[in-house]
C-alpha cells in the first residue's frame, strides 16, 4: 500500500510488486489533531481492503512518503510545514494498529526510488529526481544508492541558494533559496518584487497586470504562465528570467550529483512543459561544470509520490 501525503490530500493506493496500481482511494487530510493523520491512512487502508475482499495481513507493507523535515528511523515528521504539529508519528502507530511494517519516506527521495524501480531510471546507478510544484525538491540515486543523510534529508535541493543578495526570504525562512524564487507558491513573490524594479508603464500596460486587475494578491503562478503563452512580453520576460535561476538550480544539482538523467515532476513543470524546459536547455550549460545529462519530464506525473511510496515498501521487503 503506498500513501502519498500532501499539503492538502491524503492518496493511497493498492498496487502490486511491479507498481501497477489496482485501486486507489483520496481524502482532504485530516489535520484536526497530531494522532489525526495516522488514524486516518489506517482507516484507508482497511477501506480499500475491504473493498477488494482482501486481508491486511496480505499486504507487503505500508509506504508513506510525505514532504520533511521528517525523521526517517523514527518514522516521524517534524515540525511539518503543512500541519500546525512539532511532531507527527506515522510509523509506530500505523504498524502496532496495522500489525504490518510501515516505512516514512520524504516524497522526493521517495519519486527518485520510484523512477528507478518503476520508470525512466529503471537500470540507471546515477540519477536525480526534481519536483517544480508548490515547492522544489529532489532525490537523487548516486552511484546506485539513493541518498538519504542522517535524517533522511539529504536532498533539499529547492534551499540550494541561488541568489547570495537573498532579495527573496523563503517559506523556511532562509534567504535566497531556488524554491523562495522558482516554485508555485513563490513565484508570486518574484514577479511582484519584479514589477517594483521595473518600468511602471511597461509594468500596467501589460496583459499580466491587466490579469490581476491591478490587485496583485491576485498573482498567481498560473496567471504568469496564461500570460506568457498569449505572448504578453513582460510576463515571458518573466519566466525566462525564473528559467535562468531554474537553470542556475539545475545546474548546482548537476554539479552536486553527476547525473545521467534527471526527470522533472511537479505541478508547475507538468502543467508548463515548454515554458520550464525551454530556458533550463539554453542556460544550464552557462552553470554545470560537469558532463550534461539528459534532462526530461517524469512519465510517472502526478503519481510519482505513490509510486515512490510503493517502492519505499519493496525496496526493505527485499
Ligand atoms: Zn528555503
Amino acid at each position: 500500500m503506498g500513501v502519498d501525503l500532501g499539503g492538502t490530500w491524503v492518496r493511497v493506493v493498492l498496487s502490486d510488486r511491479r507498481g501497477r496500481f489496482v485501486k486507489r482511494a483520496k481524502e482532504r487530510i485530516d489535520t484536526s489533531n497530531p494522532e489525526a493523520i495516522s488514524r486516518q491512512i489506517e482507516k484507508v487502508v482497511l477501506f480499500l481492503c475491504h473493498r477488494l475482499g482482501i486481508e491486511v495481513a496480505v499486504l507487503g507493507g505500508v509506504g508513506i512518503a510525505s514532504a520533511g523535515p521528517l525523521i526517517q528511523e523514527r518514522g516521524v515528521l517534524i515540525n511539518p510545514t503543512n500541519m500546525p504539529f512539532e511532531q507527527v508519528s506515522l510509523t509506530k502507530p500505523i504498524s502496532e494498529e496495522l500489525k504490518i511494517p510501515a516505512y516514512l519516506i520524504n516524497d522526493c527521495a521517495g519519486a527518485a526510488l520510484g523512477e528507478k524501480t518503476f520508470g525512466a531510471a529503471k537500470g540507471l546507478d546515477n540519477y536525480v529526481y526534481v519536483t517544480i510544484g508548490t515547492g522544489i525538491g529532489g532525490g537523487a540515486i548516486v552511484n546506485g544508492t539513493l541518498l538519504l543523510g542522517k535524517d533522511g534529508n539529504a536532498h533539499e535541493i529547492g534551499h540550494l541558494t541561488i541568489d547570495y543578495s537573498g532579495r527573496l526570504t523563503c517559506g523556511c525562512g532562509k534567504k535566497g533559496h531556488w524554491e523562495a524564487y522558482c516554485s508555485g507558491k513563490n513565484i508570486p513573490n518574484f514577479v511582484r518584487m519584479r514589477f517594483e524594479e521595473l518600468d511602471k508603464n511597461v509594468v500596467e500596460g501589460s496583459l499580466l497586470f491587466e490579469k490581476t486587475e491591478g490587485d496583485m494578491s491576485k498573482l498567481t503562478a498560473a496567471c504568469l504562465f496564461d500570460a506568457a503563452r498569449n505572448r504578453d512580453g513582460l510576463s515571458l520576460q518573466l519566466v525566462e528570467e525564473i528559467g535562468v535561476l531554474n537553470a542556475i538550480g539545475f545546474a548546482n544539482v548537476i554539479n552536486l550529483y553527476d547525473p545521467s538523467l534527471i526527470t522533472v515532476g511537479g505541478s508547475v513543470t507538468l502543467k508548463n512543459k515548454k515554458a520550464i524546459f525551454s530556458p533550463i536547455r539554453v542556460h544550464v550549460k552557462d552553470y554545470a561544470v560537469n558532463r550534461l545529462p539528459e534532462i526530461r519530464v517524469t512519465p510517472l506525473g502526478k503519481d510519482a509520490g505513490l509510486c515512490g511510496a510503493v517502492a519505499a515498501v519493496i525496496k526493505y521487503l527485499s
